[in-house]
């Protein structure tokens, strides 16, 4: 199995990942709109053992709706964030998809925060809305 490797804007923050990609997920939360400075956000889980982190990062906390504390952690130099770590998912690092600069990863299954959607944004149709 072929590795995936990750990194922020300025490659500094990087990472490498010896498991495999099978789902990925959309985020239309205004959190995640702000931190990407695009529309929703897209991630995906990745098993924090087979996930090796490179270089410096800064953590930003933020509790999330439900009340759990999430931990992004971005670049000093550039500003990308390229994981977060949260109470609800242990042994887990969800990673953003943009970072891996590849277009054959899956297409999301899940998509959540429905209600802040773009009303321009389409789906496909294998993103089954999660909650609003
Ligand atoms: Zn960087
Ligand atoms: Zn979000």
């Amino acid at each position: 199995m072929k590795a995936h490797e990750a990194s922020c804007h300025c490659g500094k923050l990087s990472l490498t990942y010896t498991g495999e990609i099978t789902k990925t997920s959309v985020c239309h939360c205004f959190e995640c709109q702000k931190r990407t400075g695009s529309v929703f956000g897209v991630q995906t889980r990745l098993e924090a053992l087979k996930t090796q982190i490179k270089g410096e990062a800064k953590i930003f906390k933020r509790t999330g709706d439900g009340g759990s504390e999430i931990s992004f952690h971005f670049c000093p130099h550039c500003g990308s964030t390229l994981y977060w770590t949260a109470d609800w998912a242990p042994g887990a690092v969800i990673a953003t998809i943009g970072a891996f600069c590849d277009p054959s990863l899956p297409a999301p299954v899940m998509q959540v925060y429905g209600n802040r959607k773009h009303h321009w944004v389409m789906m496909p149709e294998s993103a089954v809305e999660y909650f609003d």
